[in-house]
């Protein structure tokens, strides 16, 4: 508290990020990152592009990257908006999208904890929903008049994904009531299915994207949104209001060249994928509850023993995971998925700790 903060501040109820560890080496399973390096020609074309012409500012209509995008989604360029990562396009699109006088927007109970954020910051009233009792979302309890829904698809920090056409479902129960869907694909591309295909289908279906995981660019700060022409100028309109040039020439030069080596980034995330399914297995195979994830990570309960101690015994180890306190899932870990020889180290942790 300091007595130059407005209301506003005073107010506020700021994200927690996940620990980013300076002063020692972990195995670090608890911010998602990739565990692969960055597509080779990304850091050429950013090694190319760090010269004397940093002394202009950048695109601001971000030309190249959006062109990209929309050629590897077969969507026009006035349907692409970019950002200083994913988190930034959402807290625009919160501000372009939702009202403070409209019915509360809604989201699940247990979800990506950044939403909660943005409605502060903005003063959007919201309503969460509970997930049902296996942690899965149930489309038919967001069916009521609201101010519009985020959601993840696959959800965070569970991992469990939604078919398109339940969500397809959202969007056409907002059309109704001129609401917008805010769909956060973060993770999709470890196993879960896009909505990118149906923008055109509906007006109000805002997909929200991120180089950070799929594209191993958590260092470079990109995210993206696909929609309708108006969606985007919406989000244009608020960040035009707030900061013009928003992604520098450094990572409009590497995101560029990340969107189009496609077959780079299919290789690594298949390695992922087949990590993710590896390791579940073992866990399962000790006991561990292990919800079934389309996604990066794995959402992970111990048996007998406490979330909070799990985390605790593993750091004591020199490995970081994720552990929420909250009601529900308190004695869950959210486990990023890591290289074989990462995650091997990490099995053997669990095998000790829960005495396996
Ligand atoms: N959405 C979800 C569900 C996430 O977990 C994250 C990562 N914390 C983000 C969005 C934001 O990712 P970034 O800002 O790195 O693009």
């Amino acid at each position: 508290m300091c007595k130059y903060w407005n209301d506003r501040t005073q107010n506020l109820a700021p994200y927690i990020p996940g620990e980013q560890p300076r002063d020692r080496r972990f195995i670090k399973l608890n911010t998602n990152e990739n565990p692969y390096p960055p597509s080779p020609r990304v850091i050429e074309a950013i090694k190319e592009a760090a010269g004397i012409e940093l002394r202009l500012y950048p695109d601001p209509a971000c030309t190249s990257l959006r062109a990209a995008i929309a050629e590897r989604y077969g969507v026009k360029p006035e349907q692409v908006f970019v950002g200083n990562g994913s988190d930034e396009v959402l807290g625009f699109a919160f501000g372009a999208f939702f009202a403070d006088h409209d019915p509360p927007i809604l989201f699940p109970d247990i979800t990506y904890s950044f939403y909660s954020v943005y409605a502060g910051l903005w003063g959007i009233p919201y309503r969460t929903i509970p997930l049902a009792d296996d942690f899965s979302i149930t489309v038919s309890d967001y069916v009521f008049p609201s101010g519009g829904i985020a959601i993840p698809n696959p959800n965070a920090p569970t991992g469990i994904p939604l078919a398109v056409n339940e969500v397809l479902s959202l969007a056409k129960c907002l059309e109704k009531q001129n609401k917008v869907l805010i769909l956060d694909e973060a993770y999709i591309e470890f196993g879960g299915d896009s909505a990118i295909r149906h923008i055109d289908d509906y007006e109000n279906l805002l997909v929200v994207r991120t180089l950070s995981k799929s594209a191993s660019l958590a260092g470079l700060r990109v995210g993206y949104a696909v929609g309708s022409e108006n969606l985007i100028e919406g989000l244009c309109r608020i960040r035009d209001s707030f900061n013009s040039y928003t992604l520098d020439r450094l990572a409009l030069a590497g995101a560029t060249a990340a969107i189009r080596d496609a077959d780079y980034y299919a290789e690594i995330n298949n390695k992922v994928i087949a990590t993710r399914k590896r390791v579940s297995q073992i866990l399962a195979e000790l006991g561990f509850t292990v919800l079934p994830s389309a996604a990066n990570f794995v959402f992970i309960k111990a048996p007998n023993i406490s979330g909070a101690d799990v985390s605790s015994e593993l750091r004591g180890r020199g490995i970081l995971v994720r552990h929420f306190d909250k009601a529900r899932i308190a004695d869950f870990l959210r486990v990023s998925i890591g290289t074989d020889e990462e995650m091997d180290t990490f099995l053997s942790a669990c095998r000790t700790i829960t005495g396996n």
